[in-house]
């Protein structure tokens, strides 16, 4: 069977087997890129017509008491200058996002101790008051079920947590042992049952990853059916144990993206900051292989060279209103359009 005809089937069928994800993920060509990323774009368009959601990321502590060893705040990186925002600043933040034409706010940041379920709890609250059109999402890491339940009574709406690989032998070698694949997965289940639009996803090139790693991220993917999949290429960061290994391919990044858009037509599918970072028209290319969604950088300038996951980040120094119009110009010149909504996860029904 041609890869083609592998795009072919898992447009049809909306999954695949893994050894034919192998297939495909081990040969592709750039024929077979073009291929997917045109079935893919056509999937969006019909979708989204030419809408790009935009949603608010807020950085708001890169303290973190994990170790993963590809990231750059793990807690063993002696060299990271640490910070937190307070809730003020949070606000802040949100405040002028929404002015810019922001309606989704991504507070992110590292599992910090300081930042309690209480605190957080508190925070999501307060953004619910402020801002009772906008859409809430966490990406603040493994919590347990009770927490998760707590910030969404609160008024969150969504969560990211990658499962960074579907691979559990693949998850041991890039997390130290007191982290668990199990319980990241717990997490995920959890996430949903709650009712959080929950989205997942992996570095592609991450070390130790193998064609089948990736296959079973797909296989993973197709069962558990994220509202949202970010999937950005691995890139090493100088103080982390991986520092001297290869970053990914943005090749693949590019191809996965479009296998995740044929596969499940209505996902919320960013062109990562990561893609933008290992190749300069990145968010436009990652658009044009089906994404639909670009997370700018709300966190005060002051702070976002410090919250460096990895080397190289694009960071901008512009406000939330400047880079948003710098955006809307990259994005037009692709011919689609940044628009001022939450973009909520609808499933094909809803979008008829
Ligand atoms: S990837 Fe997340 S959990 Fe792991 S060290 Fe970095 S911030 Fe912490």
């Amino acid at each position: 069977m041609k890869n083609t005809e592998r795009i072919d089937r898992l447009k049809r069928e909306r999954a695949l087997p893994a050894d034919q994800w192998v297939r495909l993920l081990g040969t592709f060509t750039e024929e077979d890129r073009t291929y997917a990323a045109e079935k893919a774009r056509a999937i969006t368009t019909a979708r989204f017509g030419n809408k790009i959601y935009i949603r608010g990321i807020v950085e708001f502590t890169n303290y973190c008491k994990n170790n993963c060893l590809y990231c750059g705040i793990r807690r063993e990186n002696t060299g990271a200058v640490r910070y937190r925002l307070t809730k003020e600043e949070i606000l802040l933040c949100c405040h002028a996002g929404y002015q810019a034409g922001f309606r989704t706010f991504v507070l992110q940041g590292g599992e910090d101790p300081y930042f309690t379920d209480g605190r957080i709890t508190d925070i999501v609250s307060a953004i619910r008051a402020e801002f009772p059109d906008c859409a809430i999402t966490l990406s603040v890491g493994e919590k347990s079920r009770e927490a998760y339940k707590c910030f969404f009574d609160a008024g969150a709406n969504r969560y990211l947590l990658r499962h960074e690989t579907a691979d559990e032998a693949h998850y041991g070698r890039l997390h130290p042992p007191e982290q668990s694949w199990r319980n990241r997965m717990r997490c995920l289940r959890d996430l949903k049952d709650i009712g959080y639009q929950t989205g997942c996803g992996m570095m592609v090139g991450s070390p130790f990853q193998t064609v089948e790693c990736l296959a079973e991220d797909m296989v993973f993917m197709s069962r558990f059916r994220p509202e949202m999949i970010g999937i950005g290429p691995f890139i090493p960061h100088h103080g982390t144990p991986f520092r001297d290994c290869p970053a990914g391919s943005t090749e693949t990044t590019l191809l996965l993206l479009s296998l995740c858009r044929i596969m499940l037509p209505d996902v919320l599918l960013p062109a990562t900051t990561a893609l933008g970072t290992v190749c300069g028209d990145g968010r436009q290319l990652g658009v044009l292989a089906g994404a639909n969604v670009v997370m700018p950088n709300l966190s005060p300038v002051g702070v976002r060279k410090n919250y460096t996951l990895y080397d190289n980040k694009a960071i901008t120094g512009e406000d939330a209103a400047e880079s948003l119009n710098i955006l809307r110009s990259h994005m037009r010149e692709i011919g689609y359009e940044v628009v001022v909504s939450r973009g909520d996860y609808k499933s094909r029904e809803e979008h008829r």
